[in-house]
């Protein structure tokens, strides 16, 4: 039996990794099918602790794989399709795969959330509506591309894309951004984004081709529709937690996030189960509180009986 599985590889699981490894623990890990989760998708983190010039989101969370590899935890590059966690025995499956462990630590994070308008997911994976600039905004060079929401994430994308991009629309429904002010204004004084306020999408344009030929918009104030042309709509819009699995047996707020237990911010309702990071923390979502959530898990893990 193992002493410990983790699901999850982000910065939650593989700071949970580095701990349980360096406790003598001989954790096993399972990726999902993002290995590294979310900070792969990032272009630079430029808030982690220790990197005055920034760092690749990618790089980063490698390099917590490598370091807990090397105090030995075994990652397997696999997704938990099926889970039994209410009893002393914990039951955990990939697939045809069945592993039993006496504690498990959940670190699955989170998706982007979409925004469900017509065109797309017609559109969506190559086809002009993606949620990664990083990701998929090469393919943009010299188009123009609009990003939707209005926070970090959609700052983020919007300034990476001007890179490539002839310019870049930055659609939010609102007349805030919720960004921080520095993400926020970095956008704003881009000569080549150009703000579309108090604006939800109302449908996503196809070309005869079947590619992204533009987004039509609603004032939600005046009510008029406008249409936006454009070869690229990146949504970035938050997130939604990957917990589909644990429903029923971990306790959960409406939305999915797994609700730790009042006293500690990683202890689950279940004994020897906890949890780490963005499927649960929906208030600070960062890299390094993340790592810090996975620290704490694996602590509590080693600790207990
Ligand atoms: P977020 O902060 O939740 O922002 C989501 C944005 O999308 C909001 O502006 C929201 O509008 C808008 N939105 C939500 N649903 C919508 C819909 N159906 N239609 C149109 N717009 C919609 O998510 P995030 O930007 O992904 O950031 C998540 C966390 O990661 C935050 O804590 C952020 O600080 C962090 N982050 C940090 C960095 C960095 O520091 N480098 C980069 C990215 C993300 P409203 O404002 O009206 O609610």
């Amino acid at each position: 039996m193992e002493e410990v599985i983790i699901i999850g590889s982000g910065c939650a699981g593989m700071g949970a990794a580095i701990y349980c490894a360096r406790a003598g623990m001989n954790p096993l890990v399972f990726t999902g099918s993002q290995p590294g989760g979310l900070l792969t998708t990032t272009s630079d983190v430029e808030n982690f602790p220790g990197f005055p010039e920034g760092v690749n989101g990618f790089e980063l969370v490698w390099k917590m794989r490598e370091q807990a590899e090397k105090f030995g935890a075994r990652i397997e590059d696999a997704s938990v399709t099926k889970v039994e966690l209410t009893g002393g025995i914990k039951k955990v499956e990939c697939g045809e795969k069945s592993f039993d462990a006496a504690k498990v630590i959940i670190a699955v994070g989170s998706s982007p959330r979409m925004t469900g308008v017509k065109g797309e997911s017609e559109l969506y994976g190559g086809r002009g509506v993606s949620a990664c600039a990083t990701c998929d905004g090469a393919f943009y060079k010299g188009k123009d591309v609009a990003v939707i929401g209005g926070g970090d994430s959609a700052c983020e994308e919007a300034n990476f894309l001007t890179r490539f991009c002839s310019s870049v629309k930055l659609i939010h429904r609102r007349d805030q951004f919720r960004a921080s002010k520095i993400m926020a204004e970095r956008a704003l004084s881009n000569p080549k984004i150009e703000t579309v306020l108090d604006s939800v999408p109302e449908e996503i344009l196809a070309d005869e081709k079947g590619f992204c030929r533009g987004i039509i918009v609603k004032n939600v104030k005046s009510g008029i529709l406008k249409e936006i042309p454009c070869k690229g709509v990146f949504v970035a819009i938050g997130h939604k937690p990957n917990t589909d699995v644990f429903k029923g047996q971990v306790e959960m707020d409406p939305e999915g996030y797994i609700i730790p237990q009042s006293g500690s911010l990683v202890k689950t309702n279940l004994d020897n189960v906890y949890v780490a990071g963005d499927c649960s923390d929906k208030t600070y979502r960062q890299a390094v509180t993340a790592a810090a959530m996975g620290c704490m898990a694996a602590i509590l893990a080693s600790n207990s009986k």
